[in-house]
């Protein structure tokens, strides 16, 4: 293959335009992180898993009266099981099942909406990662357990 001046002179503009665009990356901000040794912050806005939210009166405990507002409203039919208990000398009942089935689920938000006590948001959790069907059926009230003991 015999190379023309003409090819040459293409080529080697071809090269330096390309090291250009390498050149000019090497000096930028790296925009790229080493999940997960680093993970970076989540918008607010993110809607992951819904999850129950704290009680303001009371932190340690959740603000779900286990009406069941959200689970007859999930268009889905997501919200599994809502059960709670009326404790001795509590004005309202505590939850103490909340069956979120997370493979239908599609973050709509009609349930964080219609609770009436404010007790539902959505969690920052974006990597939830499972095996089977049965690793995404959670139970709001332990999740809720499991992170009042993290925090
Ligand atoms: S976000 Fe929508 S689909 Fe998911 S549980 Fe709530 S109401 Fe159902
Ligand atoms: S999360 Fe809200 S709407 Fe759903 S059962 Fe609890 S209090 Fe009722």
């Amino acid at each position: 293959m015999t190379v023309t001046p003409s090819s040459f002179i293409k080529g080697a503009a071809s090269l330096a335009a390309g090291m250009g665009v390498t050149i000019k990356s090497f000096f930028q901000p790296v925009v790229t992180s080493q999940y997960p040794h680093e993970v970076l912050t989540i918008t607010p806005r993110f809607r992951g898993h819904v999850m129950l939210l704290a009680n303001p009166e009371n932190p340690s405990t959740n603000a779900c009266i286990s009406c069941g507002i959200c689970l007859r409203n999930c268009p889905s039919g997501s919200i599994k099981l809502v059960e709670g208990e009326k404790r001795e000398g509590e004005k309202r009942k505590t939850v103490t099942t909340y069956i979120l089935d997370f493979t239908t689920c599609s973050q709509c938000g009609i349930c964080v909406e219609s609770c009436t006590t404010n007790a539902l948001g959505f969690s920052g959790d974006f990597n939830c990662a499972g095996f089977k069907r049965e690793d995404f059926l959670f139970d709001l009230v332990k999740e809720f357990e499991k992170r009042k003991k993290v925090s």
